[in-house]
């Protein structure tokens, strides 16, 4: 049985939004890897990630008030990060948590104290690429503390020296061997390295700067955009610890496969079929473009062959961020008919004997039956 959402984030039914997303940080905080070695750390971080996504959102929210289930389950709402999309799978949890708290550790501190960029995949439909689209994308990242403003201040803060390394930002240890006394220096784990560190640091983010959060970004996707084409939002990856640089927002567009429609370049292709007659004669046929309620007319040339390409500019994907098209491409599938009626075969024989060819004669239905049983 599920857990009830407000139990999971430690709040009472009747949270305000910002008791809601504190109550969140400060959980997710106690979940960190460096903090939690519990061996479940982990599904509750999923668990706490899965409550807050529905109490974070009014709509769902409320819907959870009343039916005590969880909404949306799958499919509806926006788009969440889709990791594996852009790493080809295998994107566990424990890589979530590190993409959360800027973990990793091997950086040296300087580089660690800027945010890191940040990846993201946006599933698009071909009509969305065709029309362009804005899309709501979710996803989790350490975003500059609200209360602080980044600074990682409290009320009565200020940065003062560093009191372990006395500002040097690096620490020397001796240690006796037997070769004599051995010297290391190390980043002090105090300041990062800095020399710098804070007195009375901003309670809500223990003087980092930043804080665990759900950002919503609306991104426009321009027309015509290509597979794996990314856009980069600038500051909008992981926040740099006490306002130095944030990182960026990747956002890599994968478009996915269309039920007609085959994309080549700014070309599209698709298929029809034709009728053994209009093949022979000729034909003007409509089908389906690809934006909504547009029809293109094809000209079936006479004498098409089956798998024949008929080619009508002007009526394939529309350029980058441009109204120009690409052509659409018709292959062509001649269709022989498998029942004809009596006056149908009367015609087709007279054809064939016009055509001085030899052709079956009817066959009667008894002999149907019969040769259903060889
Ligand atoms: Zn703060
Ligand atoms: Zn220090």
């Amino acid at each position: 049985m599920a857990k009830d959402l407000y139990e999971v984030l430690g709040v009472e039914k009747t949270a305000t939004d910002d008791e809601i997303k504190k109550a969140f940080r400060r959980k997710a905080r106690q979940l960190h890897p460096d903090v939690n070695k519990a061996e479940d750390a982990e599904d509750q971080f999923k668990e706490l990630n899965e409550a807050y996504d529905v109490l974070s959102d009014a709509n769902k929210r409320a819907q959870y008030d009343r039916f005590g289930t969880i909404p949306g389950a799958a499919g509806s709402g926006p788009q969440y990060v889709d990791f594996d999309d852009i790493f080809g799978g295998g994107f566990g949890m424990g890589d979530l948590f590190s993409s959360f708290f800027g973990g990793g550790g091997s950086q040296n501190a300087q580089a660690r104290r800027e945010g890191r960029d940040m990846g993201v995949g946006l599933r698009l439909t071909l009509e969305e690429v065709a029309a362009g689209v804005k899309k709501e994308i979710v996803y989790d990242r350490l975003a500059p503390c609200p209360d602080c403003k980044g600074t990682g201040l409290g009320p009565d803060g200020k940065e003062v020296t560093c009191p372990e390394c006395h500002g040097q930002g690096r620490v020397v240890t001796v240690q006796r061997t037997f070769l004599g006394d051995m010297q290391t220096a190390t980043t002090c784990p105090r300041c990062h390295g800095t020399g710098r560190t804070i007195e009375n640091p901003c309670p809500e983010c223990e003087g980092q700067g930043r804080v665990p959060d759900r950002q919503r970004l609306t991104v426009e996707v321009p027309v015509g955009i290509r597979d794996g084409q990314q856009l980069r939002l600038t500051g909008f990856g992981e926040a740099g610890m006490q306002g130095t640089r944030s990182g960026d927002l990747i956002v890599t567009c994968r478009i996915k496969p269309h039920e007609y429609f085959q994309r080549d370049g700014d070309n599209l292709h698709t298929r029809v079929n034709v009728s053994i007659v209009q093949a022979a004669l000729g034909a003007e046929i409509e089908v389906d473009g690809i934006f909504e309620d547009e029809r293109v007319q094809v000209r079936i040339p006479e004498g098409c062959q089956n798998e024949q390409v008929v080619r009508t500019r002007g009526y394939g994907m529309p350029r980058f961020k441009s109204d120009a098209r690409g052509d659409l491409f018709t292959h062509v599938n001649v269709v022989v008919p498998k029942k004809l009626s009596k006056r149908e075969r009367e015609l087709l024989e007279a054809l064939a004997t016009e055509m001085g060819e030899d052709v079956a004669p009817e066959r009667k239905p008894f002999q149907k039956i019969k040769d259903a049983f060889n």
